[in-house]
């Protein structure tokens, strides 16, 4: 059976918004050392807004924005969705897209209206043997963005720079989080290192991990447990993994991915980290009584 303290202390972080799937992950999250977090859709909003388009190719700005929007609308991520958001907002009328493989966290591929389109990461790019210049340019690139990348044809098309902000608690949570007993925090991201560089600097992290496909993160929550158990946090169906082989996952539920939360021990249910702090605090004292 378990302890009444642990039962009171679940259905007391119920009330905060963390629905914590039982006893063993109560006592868990009393115990966590280290904190790896999500960039998109985790630390930032993941509604992103299209803030400039770059053509590279001989398609038009619309006919390209048409052609990744509608092939976007296979995805679940939240900078697909924005994507997506954006074509309608211009009263683009998308096609249904054909062929479609999603490869999460990195992009999709497929056909639209018999062209073959790519859209997504770097690194999906690269795999495709599709080189595009470096991104960001002379003009520096903002700290709080997602940059998506669009190929028709085996060519590059455009290159699409969206904003996505922090989340306005995103800082001060983690100041919390370190000031209740996590030593360590890492930052790992599917998104380019210079963007997750740009964002960690100004946030209290201690490392930064970048152009992670699903399988990387999962490595990087593993190498972190030799500091001390370690909590994922993540929102997106890339995260899956490494929520799962984390001693504690963490999905942001309101908004986040249905394979993030099935695969996490604790889901939030308001779309903010701002509960963790005192979800700790109420797992050690369940924890301290119980014992
Ligand atoms: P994080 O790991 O920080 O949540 P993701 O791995 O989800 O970031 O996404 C990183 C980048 O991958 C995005 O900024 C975007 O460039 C690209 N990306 C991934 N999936 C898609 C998609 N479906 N459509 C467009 N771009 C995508
Ligand atoms: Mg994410």
């Amino acid at each position: 059976a378990v302890p009444v303290a642990l039962v009171s202390g679940l259905s007391r972080a119920a009330q905060i918004g963390v629905l914590i799937k039982g006893g063993g992950a109560l006592e868990t999250l009393a115990k966590i050392r280290v904190l790896v977090v999500d960039k998109t859709g985790t630390l930032t909003h993941g509604s992103a807004r299209l803030v400039s388009t770059r053509i590279l190719g001989a398609l038009g700005e619309e006919e390209v924005l048409r052609l990744a929007a509608s092939l976007d609308q296979a995805s679940g991520h939240p900078v697909a969705r924005a994507l997506v958001e954006e074509a309608r907002r211009r009263g683009l009328t998308l096609a249904q897209p054909q062929d479609v493989t999603e490869m999460p966290g990195e992009g999709v591929t497929g056909r639209v209206d018999e062209r073959h389109v790519v859209v997504g990461g770097a690194g999906l790019m690269r795999r495709q043997g599709l080189c595009f210049e470096p991104a960001g340019g002379a003009g520096g690139l903002a700290a709080a963005a997602a940059t998506v990348l669009v190929a028709v044809d085996g060519a590059p098309a455009a290159i699409l720079d969206f904003a996505d902000p922090l989340r306005t608690d995103g800082g001060s949570t983690l100041v919390r989080l370190r000031a209740c007993g996590i030593a360590r925090v890492v930052l790992a991201t599917g998104d380019r290192r210079d963007v997750a560089q740009a964002l960690g600097a100004g946030l209290p992290i201690d490392s930064v991990a970048a152009d992670l496909d699903p399988a990387a993160k999962t490595e990087i929550v593993a190498a972190e447990q030799r500091f001390g158990p370690v909590m994922m946090v993540g929102d997106g169906v890339n995260d899956a993994p490494a929520l799962a082989a984390a001693d504690l996952g963490v999905a942001l539920g309101a908004r986040g991915a249905a394979a993030a939360a099935e695969a996490a021990d604790v889901v939030l249910l308001v779309d903010s980290l701002a509960p963790l702090p005192a979800a700790i605090r109420i797992a050690r004292r369940a924890r301290a009584i119980a014992l």
